[in-house]
């Protein structure tokens, strides 16, 4: 059975004082739920205030990035060293504003994935397909290529760190949900996918998470699925009724 997994994707929003109060409101209103893991992901720079926030919760703490190195000559980048040190359970790799505004090739996100499960944090992959790459009839071959790129060299005692998340790209901040059954059928491909690539238990066992629009009407629908095991949310996750209704609706 898999633990239902919702995490927040702050982006690049908030400021101290809202990034604080975001947390703290968070934390009031999600006390006692254990049912579901929650996570947010939060600027770099307000990670050491939310975790303290933070501390005394169920919620976790995720970095929205990490860089490949432990230390060095990387010139604003962040380890996962770093990210352990100021609290951080989990890591976003591979997001698609990272993939396709940033230029991240996959090359550089199996990286960032291998550091991070070395390191001690644990990814949350994202892999998804652009509107034309679905128009084209691409999604399965897109998908399946940014799995396979992502987790070269994972072993199957680390893989297990991971939590996949499909997040088609046009639905992402644009309001465009991909239907339950859109959902769905990605998910389960993902699912043997993952089987076929390690085994059926580790597939069984391996959270994925659906980001992309995600929001309190939706939820339901969305978690629906067999194969949905949590979501991954931007927008709504800077509300906290919002945020707390989709983890509430989830418990
Ligand atoms: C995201 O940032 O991962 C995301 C899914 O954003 P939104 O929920 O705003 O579409």
């Amino acid at each position: 059975m898999r633990k239902p997994f919702i995490a927040g994707n702050w982006k690049m929003n908030t400021n101290y004082t809202s990034a604080l109060g975001l947390a703290r409101r968070l934390v009031e209103q999600l006390k006692g739920i254990d049912t579901v893991d929650s996570a947010i992901c939060v600027p770099f720079v307000y990670l050491q205030a939310v975790s303290s926030t933070l501390s005394s919760s169920n919620i976790a703490l995720g970095a929205q990035d990490v860089f490949y190195e432990s230390n060095g000559a990387f010139t604003g980048e962040i380890s996962c060293e770093m990210l352990k040190d100021v609290g951080c359970t989990y890591a976003i790799i591979g997001h698609s504003e990272r993939r396709h505004v940033i230029g991240e090739t996959d090359v550089v996100i199996n990286k960032k994935v291998r550091a991070a499960i070395a390191g001690g944090l644990l990814p949350i992959f994202c892999v998804g397909e652009l509107l034309e790459e679905r128009e084209a009839g691409k999604t399965e071959d897109v998908v399946v290529s940014q799995i396979r790129k992502g987790l070269e060299g994972v072993d199957p005692e680390r893989v297990q760190a991971v939590t996949i998340a499909y997040e088609p790209v046009w639905a992402i901040g644009t309001g465009k949900t991909a239907t339950a059954e859109q959902a769905q059928q990605v998910h389960a491909m993902i699912r043997s996918l993952v089987a076929e690539m390690y085994d059926k238990n580790i597939a069984e066992r391996m959270r994925i998470q659906y980001g992309g629009s995600a929001k309190p009407s939706n939820t339901t629908e969305l978690m629906a699925n067999p194969d949905v095991d949590g979501l991954l949310v931007g927008g709504a996750s800077l509300k906290v009724e919002d945020f707390s209704a989709m983890i509430k609706t989830v418990a």
